[in-house]
């Protein structure tokens, strides 16, 4: 059965992006394997801290909505989320024991420093073929730079999008900061929008770094 490697630099950041597709894949038997960069915890510019530990249990309670078969946790500084250097052997490692058919991670001109960060990590880890599939997860409309991002593999989401939003509402103080069920209900309005290019009623989409056509034929 294909496997999924699924990285995030902070934890929620897979759901947003992802979420759908990743309960799709689990449904049709593949192993999901989620790589949380970050510690999580940080203070918001209202001056609220959030805490390493409310966040990593708020990741594991997601990941047990979705099936996730394994959450990796590492512990950089979120907002200091180095791109290079030992980060990427540490991925290489990850990488190496998983094998993973498919890789998703965020886009590499997303505005946050820290997605950015991890888009690199991930074309670093995927040279020379180690990874078939790659792909990086929209941008959120938020972020100035959503333009950039150029999808063109579209996975229809419709059975599975109530599963990604109980997983985003797993995140009970990233939830309520931004913003509880009209969080939810713009995310639904996203992936509504993503499927209306393809004809699903709703879709996640992504910008194919490289795919095969193992998954396919
Ligand atoms: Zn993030």
């Amino acid at each position: 059965m294909p496997k999924i490697l699924a990285m995030g630099a902070h934890p929620d950041d897979m759901e947003l992006e992802a979420g759908g597709t990743l309960a799709k894949f689990i449904r049709k038997g593949y192993d999901v394997y989620l790589l949380i960069l970050t510690s999580g915890g940080y203070t918001d510019m209202k001056g609220n801290t959030y805490f390493d530990e409310q966040l990593k249990n708020e990741a594991l309670n997601a990941s047990k909505i979705l099936g996730v078969k394994e959450v990796i946790f590492f512990d950089y500084n979120t907002t200091e989320l180095p791109s290079g250097g030992k980060i990427v052997s540490e991925v290489d490692s990850i990488v190496d024991s998983i094998k993973p058919d498919v890789f998703i991670s965020h886009h590499p001109f997303d505005s946050h420093q820290d997605h950015k960060a991890a888009a690199d990590i991930m074309f670093a880890v995927s040279r020379q073929g180690r990874v078939k599939n790659v792909l990086s997860g929209s941008t959120l409309p938020y972020r100035p730079n959503v333009f950039a991002f150029r999808p063109q593999f579209f996975v229809d989401i419709t059975d599975t999008i109530d599963i990604k939003m109980d997983a985003i509402r797993a995140y009970e103080t990233q939830y309520s900061k931004f913003g509880s069920e009209e969080l939810i209900e713009r995310v639904r309005a996203m992936s509504k929008t993503h499927g209306w290019a393809v004809g699903y009623e709703y879709a996640e989409c992504f910008e194919v770094i490289r795919m095969d056509d193992s998954l396919w034929i």
